[in-house]
């Protein structure tokens, strides 16, 4: 009696807006596998046409990924191969996709993924922000309690961040993110790859009031820039308070000038004003 082989699990990145975009991997993929668990398989289907490739489709959402998962894992392990592939992008990147390859890992199930498209890392691309380091946030919490908390926990994140947002969600998003950040510079992609693609660099007050202007429409990726380390000061402290003095002779009040020259030379502010109230 022949042992059978457990099938194996593909992750399938799918295009986010441009079919062009679909890879020949992923192609020869969707080809070769015994079925294809889906999104929304009404979505997969269109793909599936343009690609005129006929096959079994399954589908598999986010809420009922226990009982679905099951299902698709046993066939993996019945020697089925299949394809996972969500709406757009890549799998699990705030798709679903997690449980089921967490389900297949730990049954020993072989993954591999054919990576695609993704909306976060297309639109850093095109930020022309620091990209060397960088946070996916994914969808903020539309909670209100959890939203802030969220936004009061990232005021000190030093590096870029990445946001997804639908439409009419944009512009409560952009006034909660001003009032948390400040001013930040931030820039927003939309419909990426599709014919109304567009990329605006601006600040927060900016986009404010440009979608003020034109309502926004389509689906938006922002990034925003994290916040800027405060510098360390190697000014001697005599130097510091000579230019404090230069700034109070100026017009300036004490309270004043002290704040400029810490946020220009970094040092302390406390330090700063009692080795001036000292003179
Ligand atoms: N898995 C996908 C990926 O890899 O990018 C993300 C899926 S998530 C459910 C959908 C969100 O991704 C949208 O609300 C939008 O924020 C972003 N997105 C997807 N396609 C996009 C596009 N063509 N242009 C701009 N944003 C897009």
């Amino acid at each position: 009696m022949s042992m059978q082989m457990p099938g194996m699990l593909y992750l399938v990145a799918t295009p986010i807006g441009n079919l062009g975009d679909i890879s020949l991997r992923a192609i020869e993929t969707l080809r070769q596998v015994d079925f294809i668990a889906a999104e929304d398989t009404r979505v997969t289907l269109k793909l599936l046409n343009f690609l005129e490739i006929k096959k079994q489709l399954v589908s598999f959402h986010e809420h009922s990924s226990r009982e679905s998962g099951e299902k698709i894992l046993t066939r993996i392990l019945n020697g089925e191969s299949c394809a996972l592939v969500t709406d757009a992008g890549m799998p699990c990147i705030s798709d679903p996709g997690e449980d089921i390859t967490r389900m297949c890992g730990e049954a020993g199930v072989t993954i591999t993924v054919i990576p695609g498209p993704c909306a976060a890392v297309t639109a850093l691309a095109l930020s022309g922000l620091p990209s060397g380091r960088f946070v996916f946030e994914g969808f903020l919490s539309t909670a209100r309690k959890s939203r802030f908390e969220r936004l009061e926990e990232l005021k000190t994140e030093e590096r870029t961040m990445i946001f997804y947002e639908a439409p009419h969600k944009l512009m409560r998003t952009l006034h909660d993110m001003l009032n948390a950040f400040g001013d930040r510079r931030v820039s927003i992609s939309r419909e990426l790859t599709k014919l109304f693609e567009e990329t605006r660099r601006f600040t927060l007050s900016e986009a404010v009031s440009h979608f003020e202007e034109s309502p926004p429409r389509g689906e938006f990726v922002l990034i925003i820039e994290g916040t800027q380390k405060s510098p360390v000061s190697t000014l001697p402290i005599n130097d510091a308070v000579s230019m404090t003095k230069k700034y109070i002779e100026s017009g300036l009040s004490v309270k004043d000038a002290v704040k400029t020259v810490a946020e220009q030379t970094g040092v302390s502010k406390n330090t700063l004003y009692n080795a001036v109230i000292k003179e």
